[in-house]
């Protein structure tokens, strides 16, 4: 049917291109590109030794902070659709070289810039600050601002097809759909319950996790955010098939698209389960300077301490064939159908054993690269179309939900949902 280009080689890429791999039907061909042009060759090699996949797999170098590069990359490789799996900070680049191009854009988290005292970024950052009233580094407001210009050239930019954000906003397309006429309040709810056995290490990108984990966090309550200290708001839930974990409220990027796009909202929360060593760790790093992301002398060279600190820790790829358990994703939502209350939840379990079998990565991985390659099946297949930037849950969530089930993380609804206090 069609080609895609995809950036980045790293955790969540691997799974989505051996999933695109799978789907061939779809995936004619699959060009992997990153500045390791090494690290896509050994993925490239890996699928076809394995000899399951018609999908043509092709490689390239690419450092994707360059508009240039990424253009003369497009416009070699001639995709349909363009996956970015790099980094936050390379959103706006390649949503650039897309719109350039005349490309489909599909990613799985939104912008944030690498250098936060960037002083041009800071200016617009406090502003955003005092206006919105959150303080996390990323938000929308940088690629919602390609609306017109996507519009203009007739592309789609599809923003933020992972787990959460992803699935947790098609969730809640589905149960708007399907088992509301009005939904009052949304909590989203992540659960890792694996081990990968050693003291301290990340799930997925180190810097983009203990950046999100170390920030404030935040809820949206009638129209506006109200803001919390980092790992202020603590509860306790029984997670099925994972069993009772502790979980903070932190803030989250798809409480900002949410708010925007489901009519009415009340409130929206997302809780992350951690064990007391992570935070442990984590808060010990801090009170060093260890998450700065400004750069240090040291020796009489520049270094970004958290950068140095990802070089130290797990690569998060490889935990893989260490980690046993189980993670539990979903929603809860309470609201109104046909004129009485109602309260469900919908939610996915996914078992790091079975993901590491099937593609050789943990559940963390696995649970955002398969939405990855199911969002850009949407837009290769047409099943999701328009011209714009769009966050998943404007589409129809029939489609989506079904490629779920298919593609390995099948879902469940409950009708009569433990609640969050
Ligand atoms: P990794 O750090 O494992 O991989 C990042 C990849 O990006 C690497 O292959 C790296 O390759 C590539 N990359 C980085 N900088 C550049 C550049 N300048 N040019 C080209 N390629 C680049 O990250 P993950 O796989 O863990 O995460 C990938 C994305 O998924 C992140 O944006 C993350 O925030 C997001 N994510 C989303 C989730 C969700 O549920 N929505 C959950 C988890 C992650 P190289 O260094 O060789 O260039």
């Amino acid at each position: 049917m069609g080609k895609v280009l995809v950036i980045g080689c790293g955790g969540v890429a691997q799974v989505a291109i051996q999933k695109c791999a799978q789907n061939d039907a779809v995936f004619d061909e699959i060009c992997i590109a990153s500045r390791t042009v090494s690290k896509c060759d050994d993925l490239k090699k890996k699928i076809e030794a394995e000899g399951k996949s018609r999908s043509k797999i092709t490689t390239a170098k690419v450092n994707a902070d360059s508009v240039d590069e990424l253009i003369a990359l497009i416009k070699s490789v001639k995709p349909d659709v363009v996956l970015n799996l790099a980094l936050p900070y390379q959103d706006l680049t390649i949503m650039d070289a897309c719109l350039a191009c005349g490309v489909h854009y599909v990613d799985s988290a939104n912008y944030e810039p690498e250098d936060t005292e960037d002083p041009k970024w800071r200016a617009i950052y406090e502003k955003r600050c005092k206006e919105l009233g959150f303080t996390a580094y990323f938000d929308y407001s940088w690629q919602w601002a390609y609306q017109k210009k996507y519009k203009d050239a007739g592309i789609t930019a599809i923003l933020g097809t992972g787990f959460d954000p992803g699935v947790t906003s098609v969730f809640t397309a589905y149960a708007l759909k399907h088992y509301f006429d009005q939904i009052d309040t949304i909590d989203i709810l992540d659960c890792n319950g694996g081990d990968h056995g050693y003291p301290f290490a990340t799930n997925f990108n180190p810097e983009i996790n203990l950046r999100e984990v170390s920030a404030n966090g935040s809820y949206w309550e009638n129209g506006h955010w109200v803001e919390t200290k980092p790992m202020e708001i603590k509860r306790e839930y029984n997670f099925e098939q994972v069993g009772m974990k502790d979980m903070y409220l932190l803030h989250h990027e798809e409480i900002e698209s949410l708010a925007k796009n489901i009519p009415g909202v009340k409130r929206i929360r997302f809780f992350m389960t951690f064990g007391q060593s992570y935070l442990t760790h984590m808060k010990c790093l801090e009170n060093v300077g260890m998450l700065r992301t400004d750069p240090v002398m040291f020796e009489g060279k520049e270094i970004v301490p958290i950068q140095f600190l990802k070089a130290l820790l797990p690569d998060p790829a490889s935990l893989g064939p260490r980690t046993v358990g189980k993670t539990n994703i979903g929603c809860i939502y309470t609201g109104i159908k046909d004129g009485k209350k109602r309260a469900i939840k919908i939610y996915n379990v996914c078992d790091h054993q079975e993901c590491y079998k099937e593609v050789g990565s943990q559940a963390i991985s696995y649970t955002t690269g398969v939405p990855a390659m199911i969002g850009t099946m949407m837009v290769m297949t047409g099943q999701w179309k328009g011209a714009g930037v769009f966050n998943v849950e404007e589409f129809d969530p029939d489609p989506y939900m079904e490629a779920l089930n298919k593609w390995g993380l099948p879902w469940v609804v409950d009708e009569n949902p433990v609640m969050v206090d």
